[in-house]
């Protein structure tokens, strides 16, 4: 075992935030960043995202700039730390992309609004993260206004994700009497300046909290209510649990203001200690340790390059043991096929550069002729290692697309298929009724717009694309034999997924439970595993 992958992979810490838009992950993200020392000035990431609102906007951008490298990852370095923050696209360009993100993270970062607590993309997110199992660090936002109450925040978390919380720190006051946290771990009075704007490093108090000279700063009022919710917190909480937080059953809270800055430093020295480097990742072989001198990864993000002069597109591929080297010969797992990474890139904060060497943990873009698929596995030697956990998400929005000229056709499936093992697209069709007609799913409804463009200005194929009311899919998970007759509602629909697999398309989620309820011979998922 080589002593400097191994050091290397202790250096990693490799996150996604998650959160619903307008938490503030954009502002955190910056702020992280700017610790990191990755970017001069706050304010760039944001500039980069407020440009990305229309979609002809969008295209207009990603034409220029090659390809989205905020939305992808960043990478920057922190004390001794090698941070990678895998951005998960939020607001229009919300796609299974988003989902798939998260397969190649080690732990989350799940951004709540103080005001709104959980809201529902931080939800979908965030039954990944739980499916997966990896720790989920919550940051607590925008304290500096009037929010709920911590109490009434926790429970939320509690009761709808199903995770127990345990705060690390304690708000004192809230909205304008907003006077700071409690830090639980240090015992520490952090205190909020208004005035400062996150210029500087918060000033801290140190003590025992029945100390006077607590009561002489937070006011007598805020300072007992302080004493009583620790006593309760430390009596009626959770208890701290680092097996628990590990393991994704405990969320550690921190509440803080990534605007002003207040409590981000302490949260990302908490957060760098707490959260786990690359482990040991299972394989068709078993686990394989991060640590071995046997080179894998796998692709979780094809992203196609939207300049029409320059139609290659880049794969992502998260590294997950060995050292990677420039220009090395790896195996393509799937394909059984040996391919050199001649000019692999590495998205260092803003901008893209070539990569010599990378390690478990990190992200590199891969020049992609047209040969990989959402995830293949890339392997150094011949053992045939391959990583089978990225699954199939579950689209939201279905709709008929033809091409309006029959003779093209064949460019029209080409198209299709590729967008699809790009994975911005899932395809379907409808078993035996005679005509081939293609259902398109996306979960992101922007994604259509991408489609139509791109089967225009890639492929010369002008589309219909005529949208259905269905929003849910479940997999079948039984034997479905010639006798077994899904007794089905008015609304539902049965289709084929691109691997033949039955899949049901459901309108709402009354038809799902009166589905499951007349057909107890089968079993339905919402997620299905890649075959
Ligand atoms: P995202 O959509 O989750 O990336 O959210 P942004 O980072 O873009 O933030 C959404 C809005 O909330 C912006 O107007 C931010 O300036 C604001 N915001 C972010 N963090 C804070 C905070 O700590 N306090 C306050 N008052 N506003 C914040």
């Amino acid at each position: 075992m080589s002593k400097s992958i191994q050091s290397e992979v202790q250096k990693r810490r490799t996150f996604a935030i998650i959160s619903h838009p307008d938490a503030g992950k954009t502002t955190l993200t910056e702020k992280l960043l700017l610790y990191g020392g990755a970017i001069r000035e706050a304010g760039s990431v944001k500039s980069r995202k407020s440009q990305r609102h229309a979609v002809s906007d969008w295209m207009e951008i990603e034409k220029q700039r090659g390809i989205s490298v905020t939305s992808s990852v960043l990478q920057f370095n922190y004390k001794s730390h090698c941070i990678n923050i895998l951005d998960t696209p939020g607001h229009q360009d919300f796609s299974e992309d988003t989902y798939r993100t998260l397969m190649a993270a080690d732990s989350a970062v799940m951004v709540v609004d103080s005001s709104k607590g959980v809201e529902d993309q931080t939800k979908k997110l965030f039954k990944v993260c739980k499916m997966r199992g990896i720790p989920i660090f919550t940051f607590i936002n925008k304290l500096d206004r009037e929010g709920r109450d911590p109490y009434e925040l926790l429970e939320d978390i509690e009761n709808n994700l199903g995770i127990r919380s345990y705060p690390m720190n304690w708000p004192i006051g809230s909205g304008k009497h907003f006077k700071g946290v409690y830090n639980r771990r240090s015992n520490q009075v952090e205190l909020f300046d208004d005035g400062n704007h996150g210029q500087s490093k918060s000033t801290t108090l140190t003590g025992d909290l029945s100390d006077e000279k607590f009561s002489t700063l937070l006011g007598l009022g805020l300072h007992e209510k302080l004493q009583e919710d620790l006593e309760l917190l430390d009596h009626a909480g959770d208890p701290y649990d680092h097996a628990k937080i590990l393991s994704g059953e405990l969320t550690p809270v921190f509440f803080g203001s990534a605007l002003t800055n207040f409590g981000v430093e302490p949260f990302l020295n908490a957060f760098i200690n707490m959260t786990p480097p690359p482990s040991p990742r299972s394989s068709n072989l078993g686990p394989v340790d991060p640590n071995s001198e046997n080179f894998t990864g796998f692709i979780f993000k094809i992203q196609a390059n939207m300049n029409p002069t320059h139609r290659d597109r880049i794969a992502f591929l998260r590294i997950c043991s060995g050292k990677f080297e420039k220009g090395m010969q790896v195996t393509h797992v799937q394909e059984n096929k040996k391919i050199r990474l001649a000019q692999p890139q590495q998205f260092m904060a803003q901008d893209r550069v070539v990569v010599e060497e990378a390690y478990p943990g990190d992200i590199i873009g891969i020049h992609d002729p047209g040969i990989f698929k959402i995830g293949d596995t890339l392997c150094a030697d011949n053992s045939g290692t391959a990583y089978h956990d990225i699954p199939i998400f579950a689209p939201e929005h279905f709709a008929k697309v033809y091409t309006k000229n029959a003779l093209k056709r064949k460019q029209f499936i080409k198209g299709i298929t590729q967008l699809s093992e790009e994975g911005s697209i899932q395809v379907f069709r409808r078993p035996n009724i005679g005509v081939e007609e293609l259902i398109i799913g996306v979960v992101g409804v922007l994604q259509f717009e991408v489609l139509e463009y791109r089967l225009k200005n890639e492929y010369g194929v002008d589309v219909i694309i005529e949208t259905l009311p269905y929003r849910y899919v479940r997999w079948v998970k039984s034997d479905l034999n010639q006798n077994d007759k899904i007794s089905m509602t008015m609304d539902t629909m049965l289709v084929e997924d691109a691997s033949e697999n039955p899949v049901l398309i459901f309108q709402n989620e009354w038809s799902i439970r009166q589905i499951e309820e007349r057909n107890k011979f089968m079993k339905l998922e919402e997620i299905s595993i890649r075959s």
